[in-house]
């Protein structure tokens, strides 16, 4: 299985965006840039947003599992990946 790509493709595919994780983070955090550009779709710094966890590993605001939908998305289907919870126990194949 080839690493997973964090493309502009891959993020706009990405759920994580609408996970319980990623949203109790998102508030709890204060709304942090990156992740507001990442709900948005606003991929004028695809590095520093915070989402495709399965390509980036850890996230820098998510610490509380609340729950992972990654087992829904189109880029976990396509990838072949069996892991989850990428934003907190890093990239596939890192785990
Ligand atoms: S598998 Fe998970 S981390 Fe990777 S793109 Fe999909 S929702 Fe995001
Ligand atoms: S990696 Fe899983 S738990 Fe983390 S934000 Fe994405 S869908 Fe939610």
């Amino acid at each position: 299985m080839g690493k997973v790509e964090k493309s502009v493709d891959n993020i706009h595919k990405c759920l994580c965006r609408k996970c319980p994780t990623y949203r109790t983070a998102y508030e709890q955090k204060s709304k942090p840039e990156d992740m507001t550009r990442m709900i948005e779709g606003d991929t004028s710094d695809v590095e520093r947003m915070e989402g495709v966890f399965c390509a980036s590993g850890k996230s820098r605001f998510i610490e509380e599992k609340k729950g992972c939908i990654c087992a829904n998305c189109p880029v976990y289907k396509e990838n072949g990946l069996t892991g989850g919870y990428y934003c907190i126990m890093g990239a596939e194949g890192e785990q």
